[in-house]
């Protein structure tokens, strides 16, 4: 990007750094102290910026990350991140090297994938950490492969860190779900104490993603591995803490944009492709510089979604284009080219969690969306 552009040119997403910190600490105060923050920036760091987040989070204290993919992990080693990186998901075989030159931890998906690591000739052993599956069933040797495990450790060219599990439904708070997450930690941990009782170093151990963190604080690991309540956002509508855990987190994204034109329509009007909303009266409208090519839902059209100008809501109408969205100013005075709009903020009806909602999906998704079009903004 040149640097003599202005950066909130058309839409761009704010992002409060005082919030994080906030956020972090808060998490601090509920884990025990012997507890480190993992701080998970995969997918930009749910599209809030991966260099701007990880930056802020290694300037106060944070060294441990993680990534989803080896390129965000050699992205933050690019822009000098210090501190543990661990890439949670597969890196092709024929990566591996550069895994071990960006001083990255590799995660081991399963046993097939630790033989296939020990017929390498690698520069020097690989940094990993291993995953157990105890009942995600996604990636994971399963925790009931006892000598799979075994003979994991015993391979050479691994320099095992760690090992990790990831839970399935912690955020439920229903009775089946608690016993079913109650169960997962349980088989991790008798997975890990037969390890031992062979003699192995299972090196750091790590269980709970945000929700574990906020509903099973007493889980006493190494590391927790918080992703979306570290940036500020709960999986309930309305922004409302729905955990068993006594925390009050802030967004730290807002997502804005300007207004390029406003005018009169009549009525009977028709507005943008589809011809999908027509005026029933004279009506006032302006036309935002932000669409879905931003990553702003196209699916919000003509759902009564409201966006913030000059503190008022004001609806989008019609369908939502690639780079511009159009808005009814009909009772709102006085706006003009240049007025800022904003699309996702903490006032309740456009928060991440209500707008992610209306567009039929979840806060990680509608984040990490957000294009790489928008320019990230310190206030
Ligand atoms: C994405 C991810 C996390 C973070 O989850 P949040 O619910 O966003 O905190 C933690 N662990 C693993 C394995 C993940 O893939």
């Amino acid at each position: 990007m040149e640097n003599f552009l202005i950066k909130n040119d058309r839409a761009w997403i704010e992002l409060n750094f005082n919030n994080l910190k906030h956020n972090v600490f808060e998490f601090k105060r509920i884990i025990p102290s012997n507890t480190e923050i993992m701080a998970v920036v995969k997918a930009n760091a749910y599209g809030h910026g991966i260099v701007e987040i990880s930056t802020f989070l290694n300037n106060i204290g944070i060294d441990n990350f993680a990534v989803a993919t080896l390129e965000e992990g050699i992205i933050l080693r690019e822009n000098n991140i210090n501190g543990n990186i661990l890439i949670l998901g597969y890196t092709d075989i024929q990566n591996i090297e550069y895994v071990i030159k960006y001083d990255l931890i590799q995660t081991i998906v399963d046993y097939d994938y630790a033989k296939k690591i020990s017929s390498l000739h690698l520069s020097n052993k690989l940094k990993c950490h291993i995953k157990i599956n105890t009942g995600l069933n996604r990636i994971g040797e399963n925790y009931k492969n006892i000598d799979n495990f075994l003979e994991i450790f015993k391979i050479e060219n691994l320099n095992i860190l760690g090992c990790f599990t990831h839970l399935a439904v912690a955020d439920s708070l229903d009775e089946d779900d608690v016993t079913f997450t109650e169960n997962q930690i349980e088989n991790f941990y008798a997975c890990i104490n037969h390890i031992k009782s062979q003699g192995y170093d299972t090196g750091k151990l790590h269980i709970q993603n945000t929700y574990g963190t906020l509903n099973y604080p007493e889980i006493n690991c190494d590391y927790v591995r918080l992703g979306i309540g570290m940036y500020g956002i709960y999986n309930a509508n309305n922004h409302i803490n729905n955990s068993n855990a006594d925390v009050d987190l802030k967004p730290v994204l807002q997502l804005k944009a300007k207004i390029s034109s406003v005018h009169e329509l009549l009525k009977n009007d028709f507005v943008s492709y589809g011809r999908t909303f027509s005026s029933d009266k004279n009506m006032k409208i302006a036309t935002v510089c932000i669409g879905y090519a931003d990553g702003y839902p196209r699916n919000l059209s003509n759902k009564d979604v409201v966006v913030l100008i000059n503190n008022h809501y004001s609806k989008i109408i019609g369908r939502i284009c690639m780079d511009q969205l159009v808005i009814d100013v009909t009772d709102i005075p006085n706006v003009k080219c240049g007025d800022i709009v904003t699309l996702i903020g903490e006032d309740s009806a456009i928060c991440a969690e209500n707008i992610s909602i209306k567009s039929d999906s979840i806060t990680n998704e509608l984040l990490c969306r957000l294009g790489d079009r928008l320019p990230r903004i310190l206030i």
